[in-house]
């Protein structure tokens, strides 16, 4: 059994001492693997206090300092990857080759923010005839807040930006990712940062979550998770007027074009459906493909997706492995069933659990076809392995479904022409569009438009996120 009953606060493990205490499950077979106790919201005063205490030398500290302290923490998290990719596997059931990109991840990102750090200009002239000076100064103490989906991944990558800038940060993993958190924050440890530079309580958001967001003491929040919570956070946040950055909830389309090699483009089109078994902020859940290439198209859709391999996270020929909970299966088997009764038709999948499959949150990956926009399989996000394609008569009303979506996070466009595909990548009202790939640039931006969120993390934008400009303008 796993334990998880401390936090940590000023550069040391303390025990959590909140009342609740919740299971960890293996959701691949419904046993129970572990208890967590969870912070509360007086932890979460003191692990802000001791951000605040560690803030000010912080701050000032050098900017080879920090960057030794990320490579630090890079050496760390990759000590620690064959721990956080066997949490991601046993926790939420991630797929082993995802659980191993992710675990790798974490360190990378710390490598990458030393390196953005190491070539940042602080202070530039401005304005006219240089009078004015423009100061980049650390933003101050910082409230880090991670889905359940995406633990390690989002933690790194946000405390890297925030260590790289100089601020001082509580981390909110999920009450669903306790372990995980427990993994990264050992690593985090190892790394021998000064006290009170990280501090990480995993609580409720309700009450631990609810504190950082209102504390006057803290200055920013950088929130990844689900439109709703977003939006109550950037309503608590601003009566102190905190900088907001929100990663939200996406409904990403994927558009095929009429020329693109089917050999490549649905292997990717897919692969950005059933990523992270679909429960992914970024799935491209909404194929939309030209109606002269419809019968062709769903039939390769049609016999890849019932190919794939549902079951053992662990088993690297994985392809899809259980929801994370009793409740993201419920959910799932909901929009399965209200996309028949709003009139789509099921290619492969549907509802309860794959055969042979009787314990564990298995859900069969997927597939409707002709899905309207106005449906809500194409409107909301499912977050689990079910994809709509629907059809479209010209690229024009390609782009027009694509943009017909409150979401704005992500977009994918495929075709045999790179130039083409460039032009209508530039039409998509998403903060992100990948054409003829998968793989995100982890340099580049990452964010979203609409309902989506806002501010950008990653690289030069995801530093400045950290930091407040200050002008200095001389007479
Ligand atoms: P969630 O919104 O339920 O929770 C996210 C975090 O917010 C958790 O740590 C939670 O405890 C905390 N929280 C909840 N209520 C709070 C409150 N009132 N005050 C402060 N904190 C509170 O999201 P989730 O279910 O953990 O994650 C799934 C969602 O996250 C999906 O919608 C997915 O699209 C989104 N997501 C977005 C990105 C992105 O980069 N855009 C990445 C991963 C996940």
């Amino acid at each position: 059994m796993i334990h998880v009953d401390q936090i940590y606060i000023d550069g040391r493990f303390v025990p959590a001492t909140g009342e609740e205490e919740v299971d960890i499950v293996n959701p691949a077979d419904e046993t129970v693997i572990g208890r967590a106790r969870m912070a509360s919201r007086e932890d979460a005063r003191r692990a802000i206090e001791a951000a605040v205490r560690a803030q000010p030398d912080f701050g000032r500290a050098a900017v080879a300092d920090r960057v030794a302290m990320l490579e630090r923490l890079q050496v760390a998290m990759l000590a620690h990857a064959d721990a956080l990719r066997e949490s991601s596997i046993l926790e939420y059931g991630g797929p082993a080759t995802r659980s191993q990109w992710v675990a790798n991840y974490a360190s990378q990102c710390f490598g990458d923010a030393a390196r953005t750090l190491s070539s940042y200009v602080f202070e530039r002239p401005v304005g006219v005839d240089g009078v004015s000076t423009l100061q980049m100064r650390p933003v101050g103490v910082s409230g880090l807040f991670a889905p359940w989906n995406a633990a390690a991944g989002t933690i790194a990558s946000k405390l890297a930006a925030a260590i790289a800038a100089g601020c001082a940060t509580v981390i909110k993993p999920s009450e669903l990712s306790p372990w995980q958190a427990l993994v990264i924050t050992r690593a985090i440890h190892d790394a021998d940062l000064p006290p009170g530079v990280v501090n990480v309580v995993t609580g409720r958001g309700a009450d631990v979550g609810a504190e950082i967001c209102t504390h006057p003491d803290v200055a920013k929040l950088s929130f990844t998770g689900s439109t709703p919570t977003g939006q109550l956070i950037a309503r608590a946040a601003v009566d102190s007027m905190k900088r907001v950055s929100l990663a939200l909830t996406g409904k990403s389309a994927s558009l095929l074009l009429d020329d693109a090699d089917l050999r490549v483009a649905i292997p990717l089109a897919l692969g950005a459906a059933f990523t992270n078994s679909g429960q992914a902020c970024v799935a491209g859940s909404r194929l939309l493909v030209p109606r002269a290439r419809l019968a062709e198209v769903v039939e390769q859709v049609r016999t890849a997706v019932a190919a794939m391999r549902v079951g053992d996270p662990r088993d690297p020929a994985t392809a899809i492995g259980p929801m994370v909970n009793q409740a993201q299966f419920d959910r799932i088997q909901r929009y399965i069933r209200r996309g028949q009764e709003q009139g789509a038709t099921l290619l492969v999948g549907g509802e309860g659990r794959p055969e042979g499959l009787t314990r564990g949150w298995f859900v069969r990956p997927t597939v409707f076809t002709d899905v309207r926009n106005d449906m809500d399989i194409a409107r909301e996000e499912i977050f689990g392995p079910v994809l709509s394609i629907l059809p479209v008569d010209s690229e024009e009303q390609a782009i027009a479904i694509a943009n017909d979506s409150r979401y704005g996070l992500q977009g994918y466009v495929f075709s045999a022409d790179a130039a083409r595909a460039r032009r209508v990548a530039g039409r998509i009202e998403t903060g992100t569009v990948l054409v003829n790939r998968v793989a995100p640039d982890l340099l580049a931006p990452f964010g979203g438009v609409k309902l989506s969120g806002q501010g950008r993390e990653f690289g030069v934008m995801g530093l400045e996120a950290f930091l407040e400009p200050r002008t200095i303008t001389v007479g």
